[in-house]
């Protein structure tokens, strides 16, 4: 309503009374006021500065919020000297503790109230306090309307009007243009409350909107992180962590702060002290159940139950957490992180609708951090594969490429009509170039077997008694050419509760499986004559009562102890492999088996020193 048409009213109504008249045009210029912006909370408080002094002496606005609590927006006196009590009465006495009788009345019966005489008893019946008593008597109130505001059947707030001393008491006509007043002002209230929640819903869609374009703009889940974390602040949080679950433990994986000085409080508050995983609440327990956390308001007491210490509790003094609110980053249906959001120097509280799109929003990423991972993983697995398929095809080659020319070679004798005895040794010699490099094929080939029934969880382990003694030594004996050929010696030492039979060789029985202890020990000593560079070798074997230990000691090339780290996993290779041939798969595979039978492996080396593998198997293997 514009001042153009107050104008045209005032002067439609210029035959009706005075008092009309004055009423009339109190109303029209309240209907200006409120439909002069869509912020009610200041234009209630200029509707409540237009009703002193002509409607009352003084007046109250008090209005349900959206969380349905009741807010007392103003308290306005006519006299100048008595703007300070109001503003007294408005700080101490909030509906919400003080609730004046009458007024409940009205807020929960939605009829308006007049009390045409207000004696003094009354007040005194009325206060609460002996301060809210003198307040009371000094903004002086001796008649008072209080009229609720409705609007489609909601009742919205009150506004209560009082007249003190000196003023004609309240009638019936001035509860009507009360009530006419508090009609408009609910109107005023209601559309801006729908302007809000339909800017409220656009802002949303526009966040989701450009949260869905964030979040699918990368594959790195890191980065992704932290796309998160400042997407969220300033609109959503003054301080927001992503923590993802990595390896069982809760990780933190960004931070964002309004206050970018702040970012390496709130890291520091977090590395010294994490949350506990046991708690009911906080992250790790959002983690576990799935359901978001809301704290609307963390109060002094909170902060001060939660500190752990005295640092702690300055850490949280000095971020000023004031709101919190903790949702799941969803994957698959389970919980795969947290995003944790703090309103702090913004003194914003969080409420339902803030957790619902928060949700919303952990869903989103959630799924965007997760087929980032997957895709990185499948990544990683398909270069992994392709690495050890061109090792692969590389080591089955080579022996290949041998057996053809001794093949060829063969064929070239067996062509020849006369055959020579020398032509035979020669057949025999060629014979078992063949039968070697059949061998070393067959061994690869057992390898890959081993590999893709270990992947699949077969390994089937036969135990029996087996002496660890003599099969190390078998196995030295049948490596004594290749040993010879690298010029490397080998000694085996015994040593410890070892059995012995009439004075003869020391013996280490256990149950295992004779054919995979067999495997480790060549693992072990193949590579330790690869990589031995030349020098001496040693195994050593000792027993306790329960547990065998095998050691095979070379002082070759050695390992940085970086590379020590990752020795067992699968297609580890150190060295390259133009120098040193290799699946990368022995110590993977001398792993497992070591672990199927209850035992484990272990290394110690140094860069050019030299290596020492071992193996701890207790004597009683596990089937
Ligand atoms: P490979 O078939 O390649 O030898 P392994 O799993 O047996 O595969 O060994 C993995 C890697 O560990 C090797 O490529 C090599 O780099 C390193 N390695 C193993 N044993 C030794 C050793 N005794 N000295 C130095 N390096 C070794």
């Amino acid at each position: 309503m514009g001042a153009g048409r107050s104008t045209a009213e005032s002067e439609e109504r210029s035959d009706l009374p005075d008092e009309a008249q004055r009423r009339s045009r109190f109303l029209i210029s309240a209907s200006a006021a409120l439909s002069e912006s869509l912020d009610y909370e200041r234009t209630l408080q200029r509707v409540a500065e237009l009703s002193v002094p002509d409607m009352a002496d003084w007046c109250t606005v008090t209005v349900v919020d959206e969380l349905g609590e009741a807010r007392r927006l103003a308290v306005v006196h006519a006299d100048p000297a008595k703007r300070e009590l109001a503003a007294e009465y408005k700080r101490k006495f909030p509906p919400t503790e003080h609730r004046n009788g009458e007024m409940a009345n009205v807020l929960k019966g939605g009829a308006a109230a007049l009390t045409v005489h207000v004696t003094d008893e009354d007040l005194v019946r009325a206060a609460q306090t002996d301060d809210h008593l003198r307040i009371m008597r000094g903004l002086g109130c001796t008649s008072c309307v209080m009229v609720p505001m409705v609007v489609r059947g909601e009742i919205m707030g009150v506004i209560s009007l009082m007249r003190g001393e000196g003023r004609e008491p309240y009638r019936k006509t001035d509860v009507e243009t009360a009530g006419e007043l508090a009609h408009r002002a609910a109107l005023a209230i209601d559309n801006a409350r729908l302007y809000r929640e339909a800017r409220r819903r656009e802002g949303t869609m526009r966040f989701f909107a450009e949260a869905s374009t964030l979040l699918s703009s990368s594959l790195d889940h890191v980065s992704i992180c932290e796309r998160l974390a400042h997407l969220v602040v300033p609109s959503f949080a003054d301080w927001c962590g992503v923590e993802l679950a990595e390896q069982g433990e809760l990780r933190s994986i960004a931070i964002a702060h309004v206050d970018s000085g702040k970012v390496e409080a709130a890291r520091q508050m977090r590395l010294r002290y994490p949350p506990d995983p046991a708690s009911a609440r906080g992250p790790h327990a959002v983690l576990r159940t799935g359901r978001p956390e809301l704290i609307s308001e963390v109060t002094e007491a909170m902060a001060l139950r939660g500190a752990r210490n005295e640092e702690h509790l300055g850490f949280i003094r000095d971020l000023g957490l004031r709101s919190l609110l903790i949702v799941p980053l969803m994957a698959g249906g389970r919980p795969i992180g947290v995003l944790n959001l703090v309103w702090a120097e913004s003194k914003r509280r969080y409420g339902t609708e803030d957790l619902e799109t928060m949700r919303e929003l952990g869903r989103r990423a959630g799924l965007a951090v997760e087929n980032a991972r997957l895709y990185n993983e499948a990544r990683a697995a398909v270069k992994l594969r392709d690495d050890f398929l061109s090792i692969a095809s590389h080591e089955l080659k080579t022996p290949l490429t041998s057996l053809r020319l001794k093949v060829d070679g063969i064929l070239r004798i067996a062509a020849k009509p006369e055959k020579a005895p020398a032509d035979l040794a020669k057949l025999t010699a060629r014979v078992q170039g063949v039968d070697k490099q059949v061998g070393r094929l067959t061994e690869l080939v057992d390898a890959l077997l081993d590999v893709s029934r270990a992947a699949a969880g077969q390994l089937q382990l036969r135990l029996e008694d087996v002496d660890l003694v003599a099969a190390a030594r078998s196995i030295a004996e049948r490596f004594k050419d290749d040993l010879a050929s690298a010029g490397c010696s080998l000694s085996v030492v015994v040593t410890g509760q070892v059995g012995r039979h009439e004075g003869t060789q020391a013996e280490i029985h256990g149950r295992w499986d004779r054919l995979r202890l067999d495997e480790v020990i060549t693992n072990f000593l193949s590579n330790a004559i690869k990589y031995g560079a030349g020098k001496p070798i040693q195994i050593r074997l000792s027993a306790t009562e329960t547990a065998a230990t095998l050691e095979i000691e070379d002082h070759g090339i050695g390992i940085s102890p970086d590379d020590q780290q990752r020795l067992f996993e699968r297609f580890a290779r150190v060295v390259s492999p133009e120098h040193y041939g290799g699946f990368g798969l022995g110590l993977w595979i001398v792993k497992l088996l070591v672990e199927a039978m209850g035992g484990k492996v272990s290394v110690r080396s140094s860069v050019g020193a030299g290596s020492v593998f071992s193996a701890e198997l207790p004597r009683e293997g596990r089937a």
